[in-house]
């Protein structure tokens, strides 16, 4: 039974507050998706969270698959995470000194995880890759980089690049403010397509410093890449004695705790973690093995520096948090019950028709409105099917479900999301399907 459209939530306190914050912040916002220019209505203010669940400034509680773009795999406000990070607050907020903290959390992530011999923290995800690829630079003393359309690494000059027409591209500025000079060290190429690899590595032999792949590309709809395209695209990279970069930002202890690396088997030369090793504190890093890092400065000549680098307070957030993961059965669960969630949807849209996909790894989802089987490159991306999501964001906003305000974005499923939330955001996805179809 089509339940029909529902009046939309009141947003009376937050659009008050959306109207002070325009007075301060270009846009209303700190980071320009929440300001909701996507999806309709006026941003929500986040005034708690907890578990699977944040309330707004106007009371409305919505079940939330943003999960803060990612960080919080075991939900908002966990109280493990919470008690370490009260307890080490007591003992004062930075010292930017070396803290045992620091040794704890390295250690946890080094002795559980194979990719990474050495690391670094940063205090964000785009501090960590771009350090990460200066270290590329100056390993290999070249200076371009491949990336790929539809691949997202954070805002710093180098990255904020997109493609320009034909296969294989220099790169055109994709934000004002970043030199063409700059953007011309990065050649951009569509996802999953060897030929575009081998152009570039024939086109600009022996310049390229480093390929940079989100671990499994979740910024730009969900792009799972074949195991065999991303065997190609080491093989490519050993040939050309390029090194390869895997952005593991999201993926990073997500999808397991060795991320989209442990799930393809891959080795890359370097990692870039963020997000969930922050436990919802602001942390970056970024690895490789013990001879790659030791081009880092003081030992080696590639500044990189940072006066929260390190926090305590974050590190402490971080250490209870990757704690947590480590439990037995952690992974399986959180996977399997995103599983189940996804293609339940999938069956529903399916028996009705409707051309709508859900695509889905580990505990990561992305709802999209497309017939397509298999979506890997940004193309293959309907830019129009973007105003259907629209429709689906609100009325699913109506039914208390909280998506990310934009179509292109993925959602996240955390270990606080019992079988009962599951089961009430299945209903409200089905009855938001029956609106928009
Ligand atoms: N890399 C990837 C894959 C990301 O998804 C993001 C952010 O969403 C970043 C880098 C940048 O991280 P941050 O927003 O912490 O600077």
């Amino acid at each position: 039974v089509n339940t029909g459209s529902k009046p939309d939530i009141s947003r009376e306190k937050s659009a008050e507050l959306y109207e002070k914050a325009k007075n301060y912040f270009p846009g209303g916002v700190n980071s320009p998706v929440r300001a909701f220019k996507s999806v309709y209505g006026t941003p929500l203010f986040i005034q708690k969270g907890d578990g699977c669940f944040v309330w707004d400034a106007d009371g409305n509680q919505f079940i939330d698959f943003c999960g803060s773009w990612g960080p919080l795999i075991l939900g908002h406000n966990n109280a493990k995470v919470r008690e370490k990070v009260t307890e080490v607050m007591q003992n004062g907020m930075s010292f930017g000194a070396p803290t045992a903290l620091e040794n704890e959390l390295a250690e946890l992530i080094i002795k559980n995880n194979k990719f990474v011999e050495k690391i670094r923290f940063t205090s964000s995800g785009t501090e960590a890759v771009m350090s990460a690829i200066r270290l590329a630079r100056g390993y290999t003393g070249r200076d371009k980089i491949i990336k790929f359309e539809g691949c997202y690494h954070g805002h710093s000059d180098s990255l904020l690049v997109k493609a320009g027409s034909g296969l294989v591209t220099f790169g055109e500025t994709s934000s004002a403010g970043v030199p063409k000079s700059f953007a011309q060290e990065t050649i951009v190429i569509p996802l999953n397509d060897t030929k575009a690899l081998e152009g570039a590595f024939e086109q600009f032999k022996d310049q390229v410093a480093a390929v940079i792949i989100e671990g499994i590309p979740a910024n730009n709809g969900l792009l799972m890449q074949d195991v065999e395209y991303v065997q190609f695209l080491q093989k490519i990279c050993n040939d050309n004695k390029a090194l390869l970069i895997f952005d593991e930002v999201i993926t990073g202890f997500r999808l397991g705790f060795e991320g989209a690396a442990g799930h393809y088997g891959i080795k890359p030369d370097i990692v870039t973690y963020g997000k969930i090793i922050g436990g919802g504190l602001p942390v970056g890093m970024y690895g490789a093995s013990a001879e790659i890092m030791g081009h880092i400065s003081p030992d080696g000549g590639v500044y990189q520096a940072g006066t929260l680098s390190g926090n305590p307070v974050a590190m402490a957030a971080g250490i209870a948090q990757l704690t947590e993961l480590l439990r037995s059965g952690f992974y399986k669960e959180l996977n399997t019950k995103t599983t189940e969630f996804a293609d339940s949807i999938q069956r529903f849209a399916t028996a009705r028709n409707y051309k709508f996909k859900v695509f889905q790894i580990g505990s990561i989802f992305w709802l999209a409105f497309t017939e397509k089987e298999k979506i890997q490159c940004a193309e293959d991306i309907d830019p129009a099917s973007m105003e259907k999501f629209k429709v689906m964001h609100r009325e699913l906003l109506n039914r208390g479900i909280y998506l990310g305000p934009s179509g292109y974005e993925v959602g996240f499923v955390s270990a606080s999301h019992t079988k009962i939330e599951l089961e009430k955001a299945k209903r409200a996805i089905f009855d938001s399907l029956d609106v928009v179809f």
